[in-house]
């Protein structure tokens, strides 16, 4: 079968982590038009998938910041040029054409006249599920929360995309257990007073420190100590952290260095019209910081904006010279 092909964007770029977010920016900025397309259910690479609830300290001008915020605010400065997200598609193949290249995701193919390799340390897939197969539906990912009122859902994991689907299915009206090995579960402390409130007044069952000693048709059952009991459950969903996986993309013939795709002083890879930036570049060698990759992000944007149209220079100019158009105006 073959994929359907969507209308062709100046720039595409493979993965929407902050180096991607950030070059998406730029990209929108030098007034071209830019597609993101990622593995992962939402953007924010690897702050939103590994650590959205821990603080940042070394963020220029950003005494301290909390991940899944900056991830907000990148989010917020690219807005205004209205980016198209592809979420849950893992870019597969790419294609040299006529005037550029295609990407080929699980879903589609996507045209452009440049590409952004910003793909972190690899697609940030979940974990796979060692649960067995007896229970109907057991999932890495959820669906609208409202998609669960009224029914019985267990919720097994401690990170914050954990307590963050609890307190998202008990607003719903789901009947909502939520479980894991360790007694401490990960979040915002505004997440976990939440979580507790819920707790206390009896509308979020929690147990933890409990494993999940096997899945049956119809839930699960649960070993807290030595105490044995079945929880009912018409959904599972297992929250069980993320794992990068680069495969597809080190198909690429980008010339890989281990996990690492070198490039020239324009973050241009040895294919023309294709560049790289953040924790992917070699150009970054193993500092695998937002402050490096946002750079080669700015460096990327601009310079495969110039090779979109040599018409632009390849310098931006500053920012601060521009008048851009703020929330609300
Ligand atoms: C626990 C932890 C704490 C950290 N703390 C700090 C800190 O305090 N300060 C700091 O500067 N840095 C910190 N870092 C490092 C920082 O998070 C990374 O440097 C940064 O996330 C790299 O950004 P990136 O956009 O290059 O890649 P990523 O954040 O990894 O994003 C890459 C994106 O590309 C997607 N992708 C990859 N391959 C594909 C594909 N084939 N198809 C579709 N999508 C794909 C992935 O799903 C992912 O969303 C920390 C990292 C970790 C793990």
């Amino acid at each position: 079968m073959s994929l359907p092909f969507a209308a062709p964007t100046d720039v595409l770029i493979v993965g929407a982590g902050p180096a991607g977010l950030h070059a998406a920016f730029y990209v929108g900025l030098r007034g071209l038009s830019v597609r993101l397309i990622d593995a992962h259910s939402e953007v924010g690479g690897q702050l939103s998938a590994l650590y959205p609830d821990k603080l940042v300290y070394d963020l220029p001008g950003s005494p301290s910041a909390r991940a899944a915020d900056i991830v907000a605010a990148l989010k917020a400065q690219l807005a205004p040029f209205g980016p198209d997200y592809r979420l849950n598609e893992l870019a597969q193949t790419l294609t040299e054409t006529a005037d550029g290249w295609t990407v080929t995701t699980d879903c589609g193919a996507y045209p452009a006249h440049a590409v952004i390799v910003a793909a972190g340390m690899g697609a940030l897939l979940p974990r796979e599920v060692r649960l067995g197969d007896q229970h109907p539906d057991v999932r890495t990912g959820l669906a609208e929360p409202s998609t669960f009122e009224g029914r019985a859902v267990l919720i097994v994991g401690g990170v914050p995309q954990a307590v963050q689907a609890a307190l998202d299915l008990t607003a719903a009206d789901a009947r909502v257990t939520l479980t894991h090995r360790r007694a401490l579960f990960r979040g915002s402390p505004a997440q976990l007073a939440q979580l507790e409130t819920l707790r206390q007044s009896g509308h979020l069952n929690i147990q933890a420190p409990t494993e999940v000693e096997q899945l049956d048709e119809t839930g699960a059952w649960l070993r807290t100590g030595v105490d044995l009991r079945h929880v009912a459950a018409d959904s599972v969903y297992v929250a069980n952290g993320h794992l990068p996986d680069l495969s597809a993309l080190q198909r690429w013939p980008l010339g890989w260095q281990g996990e690492y795709i070198p490039v020239d002083a324009a973050q241009m890879t040895r294919l023309p019209g294709v560049f790289v930036a953040g924790d992917v570049s070699l150009s970054g060698g193993d500092f695998k910081l937002l402050s490096v990759g946002l750079a080669q992000a700015a460096l990327a944007a601009n310079h495969a904006a110039h090779h979109v149209n040599p018409a632009l220079k390849a310098r931006p100019g500053h920012s601060s010279d521009r008048r851009l158009p703020q929330p609300g105006e």
